[in-house]
């Protein structure tokens, strides 16, 4: 079973087309609900996290991809 893993910037594949024909949306908003950006169009819709990972299928470009630690992910402001 794969666990799905997204965080804030990440540019997501959904399952379904948004009407504007684009199915890559980014996530611009975390938290109870999350809010995604249709790349497409740049509408941006408000949806609850479950029904959000039902919909998502996969990360496309994650923004964090160049810092791959998993054990710090809520750190974020240190600036060595
Ligand atoms: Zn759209």
């Amino acid at each position: 079973m794969e666990r799905k893993v997204f965080q804030l910037g990440d540019i997501v594949l959904m399952k379904k087309n948004h009407p504007c024909g684009s199915n890559e949306m980014e996530i611009i908003r975390m938290g109870m609900d999350i809010r995604i950006k249709c790349v497409g169009c740049k509408h941006s819709v408000l949806v609850p996290r479950a029904k959000f990972e039902k919909n998502m299928r996969k990360v496309i470009r994650s923004a964090a991809e160049s810092s791959a630690d998993p054990s710090d992910a809520d750190a974020g402001t240190e600036n060595s």
